[in-house]
């Protein structure tokens, strides 16, 4: 039988070797995950000449990457002395050797003057060390995941090439069987929210969508996708992807490792890192409330390990009959909708993961362009028929208003995500103090808000094109200012909470632990404090209840002991600077989707919401709406 993808690897080999003359030196010719990486000794030539590589890529139809053979490779110590020399005018500030690659990350602080006239800097780093250079703007705030990543990384090379090497096998193997039976199986976030895991099923392959954790949940069969069932089978997958770093998209994802998933996940780069920090605290979290958390570390690393990051718009064969493409999602950092286009035109399946279609000031608005797409999966946590979110200009100034009311007495406690909100709502209240419209009291921020914040300046281009252009153009850091005080010490709460008028704001988002409880306990019996909510809360959580208005509570103390906290502080709800769409924004997605799909399965939404929405969906000409319950299958092919 043939393979229906194109060449077979001999086929490609030959291709290759009839176009790149001999002194080149090929050495190797293999797969690295999705790409194929030709080994050679003089890479400077291919760079030089770069078009023999695009005719290449145009015959084989992959993606290709040219690396330098080890045994040219100029040791680590006197090739950083020679990039340096040659980066003198672009401010070096770090460099990070990746032997599995032959790449060295060079962090400089200007990467305009680093890459050189034409990329002339690029080539005689290539020709002089046998080295190539991937220039990174180095960050305004450096952030220690990131650092730590890197270092993981290189301590495992030889780990990483092999990982690398035997996913590629595994993508371009040869298909035995037509593509056909494209059925998709709703392992969580089905009628609710939380747990996001959508598990994908060709004939051929399997993807799983997001592995995600339920914080609304109680018990262990609540709390995590069903991977239990007969439909999923570990040993069959091939790739996971995942959406963006929120728990209730990627909280899962380790424990696939623990029992032993070793196949590759695809995300964006700053998904990579930001779920490296909300995963490693999810343990500590779990483990402070005395609970064992359901993976280790270890399982964190193995997912570090097995990452392959792609840029949006990059499309990527991640099985023999699935090409993947990611696309600006607009919820958070590196957020992305996924496209899959199933064998050769077979079918195609856009899912939203979360996102925003809309402005806000941190970010882009959701792609909404496709080459193709017959099946949209789509989340709807502001599905419902009455959540319209107000306008930005309202939400704020409601906002602002609200603040300086409390301010007057009290003091505002603003819970938030590390990630997304935080910096979203520190860049508002900077513009309001600046602008003399909120009163400039001390902002304390406590929790991982400021290395979530560090890795936001690491990725400028996944930002919004204004945010981006302060970062980039102008050097200004868009989240740090004179009223914002950073709190690294506990002992400090003392005095914030003792203190004048004062804004915390403060980790977890849904107040299911973090520091945000500490404050929580210490302000809520005064009715002169208020806690301001600005994202979403789910069902189940702590954050839900009090905002609901629920007049005590009982909470831990320091000494392990339960007590009764009243609650008299003010609460309040701002809706509008949600990351999320709201209905009319969900409904002109469908609307406006191009091409126009033929079925909507709304996902990721409250069971009344979901179904609202999916009812009004089928109003739509040519478009079905469903609302799909847990564990339902259905066949799109
Ligand atoms: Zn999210």
């Amino acid at each position: 039988m043939d393979n229906k993808q194109g060449l077979t690897y001999s086929e490609i080999r030959q291709a290759i070797l009839d176009k790149i003359p001999t002194q080149v030196g090929i050495t190797r010719i293999e797969f690295e995950g999705p790409r194929l990486a030709i080994y050679c000794q003089k890479p400077e030539f291919l760079q030089e000449n770069s078009h023999i590589v695009g005719e290449i890529a145009g015959i084989i139809k992959k993606r290709i990457v040219i690396r330098s053979d080890p045994s040219v490779r100029m040791g680590e110590i006197q090739a950083e002395d020679i990039i340096k020399e040659i980066l003198v005018e672009a401010g070096l500030v770090q460099a990070y050797f990746d032997p599995a690659l032959g790449e060295v990350v060079l962090e400089v602080e200007k990467p305009g003057v680093a890459i050189g006239k034409g990329g002339a800097n690029v080539v005689e780093i290539v020709k002089k060390t046998h080295w190539s250079p991937n220039f990174k703007r180095s960050p305004p705030i450096p952030s220690m995941t990131i650092r730590q990543i890197r270092g993981f990384l290189y301590s495992k090379s030889k780990d990483r090439e092999k990982m690398l090497r035997e996913t590629g096998e595994s993508i371009f193997r040869p298909i035995y069987q037509q593509s056909s039976d494209v059925r998709v199986t709703f392992l969580g976030s089905a009628r609710q929210v939380g747990r996001s895991a959508i598990l994908i099923k060709t004939r051929e392959s399997e993807i799983l969508m997001d592995c995600g954790i339920n914080p609304g949940s109680r018990n262990a069969i609540g709390s995590f996708p069903r991977l239990d069932v007969e439909e999923f089978d570990l040993s069959r997958l091939d790739a996971v992807v995942i959406s963006h770093a929120h728990l209730d998209h990627c909280g899962f994802l380790p424990y696939l490792y623990k029992y032993g998933y070793n196949g590759p996940v695809y995300c964006s780069e700053p998904t990579s890192s930001v779920m490296t920090l909300l995963q490693s605290d999810y343990i500590d979290v779990t483990r402070k409330e005395g609970k064992a958390p359901p993976y280790s570390a270890e399982d964190i690393s193995e997912v570090i390990l097995h990452t392959i990051p792609l840029g949006y718009g990059e499309v990527t064969d991640i099985s023999p009959d699935v090409r993947l493409t990611l696309h600006n999602a607009g919820h958070i950092l590196g957020s992305s909708i996924s496209h899959l286009h199933i064998g050769k035109g077979l079918h195609n399946i856009v899912y939203t993961g979360d996102f925003k279609y809309g402005p806000t000031a941190l970010l882009q608005p959701a792609s909404s362009y496709f080459p193709r797409v017959e099946t949209l999966i789509m989340e709807s946590t502001y599905g419902g028929p009455d959540n319209f979110t107000p306008s930005r200009e309202e939400t704020e100034s409601r906002f602002v208003d609200i603040c300086n009311k409390i301010l007057k007495n009290g003091k505002v406690l603003i819970p938030v995500p590390a990630v997304g909100r935080a910096q979203e709502i520190l860049m508002v209240i900077n513009k309001h103090m600046n602008e003399g419209n909120l009163l400039q009291v001390p902002v304390y921020i406590e929790g991982m808000i400021s290395e979530a914040t560090g890795i936001h300046t690491a990725y400028p281009d996944y930002l919004s094109h204004d945010v981006r252009d302060q970062i980039l153009k102008d050097g200004i850091n868009p989240f740090e200012s004179d009223y914002f005080t950073v709190v690294r010490q506990h002992d400090m709460r003392d005095e914030i909470v003792e203190g004048g008028p004062c804004i915390v704001m403060a980790t977890a988002g849904m107040m299911e632990g973090g520091p945000v409880l500490e404050y929580f306990k210490r302000l809520a019996p005064d009715e002169n404090n208020g806690i301001v909510f600005v994202s979403y809360q789910v069902a189940g959580t702590m954050g839900r209840r009090v905002q609901s208005g629920m007049g005590s509570a009982q909470m831990y103390r320091n000494d392990g002991k339960m007590e009764i906290i009243n609650i008299a502080l003010s609460t309040h709800i701002v809706q509008g600077f949600s990351g999320h769409s709201d209905r009319r924004q969900l409904m002109n997605y469908v609307r406006r989707l191009k091409p126009s799909p033929r079925r909507v399965y709304v996902v990721h939404g409250e069971e009344s919401k979901t179904d609202n929405l999916a009812r009004s969906i089928n109003k739509l000409r040519g478009v079905r709406g469903y609302s799909p319950r847990l564990l339902d299958t259905v066949r799109l092919a």
